[in-house]
């Protein structure tokens, strides 16, 4: 998606769930590491985080614009736009906006395998291989390695 295509699609957006225009600039922003998107008070332009489309979709890109949309919107209409505020709650739930960023840390998972059977067992924590054994044959587990996904 270029940013050409993201400021059309956050114009439509805009029209059609804020039903107001969206006048600002939209753009990818590669600092923006943690968070989804961000408004800036200034300028009223919004940055956007790729990886949200690339690792979420379309869809979940549409959530985060409805956020920005919402933080945008009401403080261009001097009403209460921090999260905090009833306003942009409620304005937030009627759009469907998403409520947080997505968390766009990978998920780390840490795999085992049995020595017996060699069947292999992700585990999202690391585990006692002294304790814990194969659910299928009772074999011994081994760490083979940390993986992202
Ligand atoms: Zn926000
Ligand atoms: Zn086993």
């Amino acid at each position: 998606m270029t940013d050409q295509e993201l400021q059309t699609l956050v114009e439509k957006v805009s029209q059609e769930s804020f039903r107001q225009p969206f006048c600002h600039n939209a753009r990818f922003n590669q600092r923006l590491k943690t968070t989804g998107g961000r408004y800036h008070l200034q300028s009223h332009d919004l940055d956007f985080n790729r990886l949200v489309f690339e690792k979420y979709g379309t869809a979940e890109l549409i959530k985060v614009i409805k956020h920005e949309l919402c933080h945008y919107h009401l403080h261009l209409a001097g009403r209460g736009y921090q999260h905090k505020d009833l306003e942009f709650k409620q304005l937030l739930k009627k759009t469907g906006g998403s409520r947080f960023a997505p968390l766009l840390a990978p998920v780390v998972f840490q795999v085992y395998q049995c020595q017996q059977c060699q069947k292999m067992v992700k585990r999202r924590r690391k585990i006692d291989t002294k304790k814990y054994v194969c659910g299928g044959c009772q074999g011994k587990l081994k760490f083979l390695k940390t993986i992202e996904a």
